[in-house]
């Protein structure tokens, strides 16, 4: 799991300078904890469908922002670099994460703070989501609305639906779009794609997800938000196939693991083993890490 391969990603957008110069500025830190979320794929071996995963680019954020508490990079920036602090953060988490019936320590986080706690989601305020769902395919807004059912319960985070979006994926996605979505931290995108328009899913990869954190200079990161690549053709033609469904959602389910802050494990019994053997959804490796996720600290100052 070293990160020799962590690639960073070319912001897309015009807008994306600012973010882009603070990433620099801060390139040392934040490349190290990027480093550590290289996720390696495997080959998948179940010969009724082919795919990863994900490899790559894998589990990880494209990239790790930082600032300084009420401090942006400059007067001028000030719109672009983060959202005003505290956006719906309550002050106590809005839900609780189901305690798992069995213990497991089968699980390992993308990224942990100093002191060795999970990089997670603040469970004070809800976690918007938008799907653009243009390329999905039929019945597959069912599955996704039901795997993110499954990891809220999980989690104990409160999702929210904030319906449709036309953004397309991107290489290194802007956390902060206050033109497309006011000023609050970008909304989780689910996109239904093709290995065209996101090239980490060419080859045999069928989906991607992760987040990107956030901390003001060495202090404790969270996650603000994210993005989940499902590869529409692939998923697709699988779905026409026997277990096709339970194969996509444990897909999904993968990808929203790393979303959340899961890493892959070697135990194939996990959901977050990087090949996907019986899709039988979450083990009880997978769901003790996503109640350990649940239990992140909630961040009023972010
Ligand atoms: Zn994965």
């Amino acid at each position: 799991m070293a990160g020799p391969d962590f690639r960073d990603r070319t912001p897309r957008h015009s807008s994306a300078g600012t973010i882009r110069r603070i990433v620099g500025r801060l390139a040392t830190v934040a490349l190290i904890a990027g480093a550590a979320f290289l996720a390696v794929g495997l080959i998948y071996a179940d010969p009724r469908f082919t795919g990863l995963f994900d490899a790559g680019r894998g589990a990880g954020p494209g990239t790790a922002v930082e600032g300084q508490p009420g401090r942006p990079a400059s007067a001028a920036t000030v719109r672009t670099d983060t959202p005003p602090a505290g956006f719906e953060e309550h002050d106590q988490p809005l839900g609780h994460p189901q305690k798992p019936a069995v213990a497991s320590s089968s699980f390992k986080f993308l990224a942990t703070n100093e002191d060795g706690t999970p990089v997670g989601y603040s469970p004070c305020r809800p976690l918007h989501f938008v799907v653009n769902a243009a390329l999905a395919p039929d019945g597959a807004d069912q599955l996704v609305e039901d795997a993110i059912r499954t990891v809220s319960r999980a989690t104990g985070i409160e999702f929210v639906d904030d319906g449709p979006t036309t953004e397309a994926p991107a290489q290194s996605r802007i956390p902060y779009q206050p033109t497309a979505y006011g000023e609050r931290w970008a909304p989780l995108l689910i996109v239904w794609t093709t290995p065209d328009q996101a090239p980490q899913l060419k080859g045999p990869v069928i989906g991607t997800g992760g987040s990107t954190h956030f901390s003001f200079g060495d202090g404790p990161k969270s996650f603000v938000t994210g993005s989940l690549e499902l590869d529409a053709p692939q998923i697709g033609a699988d779905l026409g196939r026997q277990d096709g469904a339970a194969y996509a959602t444990a897909v999904i389910l993968h990808e929203l693991g790393h979303v959340m802050g899961l890493e892959h494990v070697d135990d194939p019994a996990q959901l977050m083993y990087p090949e996907i053997g019986t899709p039988d959804g979450l083990a009880a490796g997978d769901l003790n890490g996503l109640f350990e996720l649940g239990n992140a600290p909630c961040r009023k100052d972010l």
